[in-house]
């Protein structure tokens, strides 16, 4: 065969490789993608699925919108009450989830659907891990400080609204082991033992699921309770 007509061949069969190799990477990826929807940003949300790296992502695009956000708790098996919404003007609540089934103590409140979901996923992925891992326990009960209260930011007479207004919000103040320790944030938070060390992890790991998250680091007003938010309006707050 001539020279040229060799060599001719040789660039075709390359473009064809060329062509071909991305087309199977395209195909592999998809592949493992649908075998592990916590990292595909287009599988529904379940809240049973390992976090992955489109968890957040799609947790907080449920902000706005009720109707998938109940969509995903009932897809995950979380058991929950709607409420008749509640309140007017500034302090209206469409939206009043309440978990069923979650440890919260003296009571579980309402709180809006996106909130619900990001407690229940920080209470299976962190708050959960982290004490069997660094306290050696079960979580039996998680106090909380409230999540509704009809007022703006820091209580002032003006400013904007706190997430607390429409129980888009939640402070979390301290954790009860099945052994009978108690964990706060008020005592326990500063230093380096095992539960100062367990409050550290729970505050990062509410960052991967809340817009949110306030807590000592952020200002004094957060020395007795982390406050986690899902304010549609921004996010990245994780101190
Ligand atoms: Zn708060």
């Amino acid at each position: 065969m001539p020279r040229k007509t060799t060599n001719r061949h040789h660039r075709a069969a390359r473009r064809a490789l060329l062509a071909i190799v991305p087309l199977v990477l395209a195909i592999a990826g998809w592949q493992w993608l649908q075998n592990h929807p916590e990292h595909n940003p287009w599988a529904p949300l379940d809240l049973n699925d390992p976090p992955g790296w489109a968890t957040r992502t799609k947790l907080l695009k449920l902000r706005d919108n009720v109707t998938e956000c109940r969509a995903v708790l009932e897809r995950s098996d979380v058991a929950f009450t709607v409420l008749e919404p509640a309140g007017e003007g500034d302090c209206a609540r469409p939206d009043r989830t309440q978990l069923a089934r979650y440890p919260l103590a003296p009571d579980t409140p309402p709180v809006t659907c996106p909130v619900a979901a990001a407690l229940e996923i920080w209470r299976r992925d962190h708050v959960i891990p982290a004490a069997r891992n660094i306290l050696g326990s079960e979580v039996a009960r998680i106090e909380h400080l409230g999540a509704f209260s009809c007022r703006r930011m820091y209580g002032g007479p003006d400013g904007p609204w706190s997430e607390h207004a429409t129980a888009n919000a939640i402070d979390i103040a301290a954790f009860i082991l099945e052994d009978g320790r108690r964990i706060s944030v008020l005592r326990d938070w500063t230093g380096d033992d095992p539960e100062a060390r367990f409050l550290r992890a729970v505050r990062d790991g509410a960052c991967t699921s809340f817009a949110t998250v306030l807590s000592l680091d952020y200002n004094a007003a957060h020395a007795d309770h982390f406050h986690f938010d899902q304010d549609v309006r921004w996010s990245g707050v994780c101190r």
